[in-house]
């Protein structure tokens, strides 16, 4: 999930200081604000998150993996004789833009045999039933996250009284745990346990080949404290902030050449989709951006802890 008060912050802010001596369009402005933020959450995101469901041209990223996400949601797909992985279901308006991606590029979408997911957020498994239903595919699940994903979001510890983050529940064929080999027609991926965004976050890596190298490709389910994310005295999720310390330690001590992640935001996937073309590969190939965004997103989460530590009541 992407966060959308600070965004509504930063407008109300800068309009606040354009009109500050007008009290009529200030008044006007507050309740604006006051209705966007109290709106219904579905409403809010779905403003702010247009490019969900936004299609994104699939394209080869390297070997056997390609992109067939939308402009803000991302999807892996990794082919083999033996059938496809799919990595992410999104919500059920992506399931006709997943399909069109992977038929696009000449695979069949009921070739799917395994369908993955990088955390337990709508966004990212809303449609997983219904994707299930449509190719036969096993659902694999990081522990963590499988209740979450077969109560359909009720047992969510930030979004479980959410409407809008609620879905299908939906089946787990097989549960993961950290360090777990997917296999199917010599593909491997490798599910790590990234905890603290989700319980059962999960960063995927595998190796693709491509011109005869090999690359270390890492997806990252998601290093962000979303807001209204509890650190400290988290009842729900007690230890939440060990958590996402661990997850930090994971995503360095990961060998990354091919940058990738949940959504298309967190690897800068239009400018780098935009370089394809001229570079080939070589666009995507990013080991310094992987460390600068592993090391960033570390930062945010230690200023957010430090704040929240020092006003734990608010
Ligand atoms: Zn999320």
């Amino acid at each position: 999930m992407h966060p959308v008060s600070s965004v509504l912050y930063r407008i109300n802010k800068l309009e606040l200081h354009n009109m500050q001596k007008n009290w009529l369009s200030l008044w006007i402005i507050l309740v604006g604000a006051f209705v966007a933020v109290i709106g219904s959450a579905g409403a809010v995101y779905a403003q702010a998150n247009a490019d969900w469901t936004e299609p994104f041209p699939p394209f080869k990223i390297a070997g056997n993996l390609y992109y067939v996400g939308s402009k803000g949601l991302a999807n892996y797909l990794i082919t083999t004789p033996e059938g496809h992985i799919l990595i992410n279901s999104d919500l059920e308006e992506n399931v006709s833009l997943i399909r069109a991606s992977i038929e696009s590029l000449g695979f069949k979408f009921t070739d799917i045999k395994i369908l993955l997911i990088s955390h337990a957020h709508w966004d990212h498994n809303a449609a997983s039933d219904t994707i299930k239903k449509l190719t036969g595919a096993k659902y694999m699940v990081m522990e963590a996250d499988v209740s979450v994903v077969e109560s359909g979001g009720k047992t969510d510890f930030q979004y479980g009284n959410v409407p809008a983050a609620r879905y299908t529940p939906t089946k787990v064929d097989r549960v993961l745990h950290d360090g777990d080999e997917v296999r199917l027609g010599g593909a491997v991926l490798v599910a790590h346990l990234t905890p603290g965004h989700t319980k059962g976050c999960t960063t995927w890596t595998m190796k693709a080949q491509e011109a005869g190298q090999t690359y270390n490709v890492v997806i990252i389910g998601s290093p962000n404290v979303n807001p209204g994310y509890r650190l400290v005295n988290n009842a729900a999720y007690p230890t939440i902030a060990a958590d996402y310390e661990k997850m930090f330690r994971v995503l360095k001590s990961l060998p990354c050449d091919i940058f990738l992640g949940a959504h298309g935001g967190y690897f800068d996937l239009e400018t780098k989709y935009a370089r394809l073309k001229k570079s080939g590969l070589a666009a995507f190939v990013d080991p310094e951006g992987y460390k600068k965004f592993v090391t960033d997103k570390e930062q945010a989460f230690k200023t957010e802890l430090a704040k929240q530590r020092s006003a734990p009541g608010k």
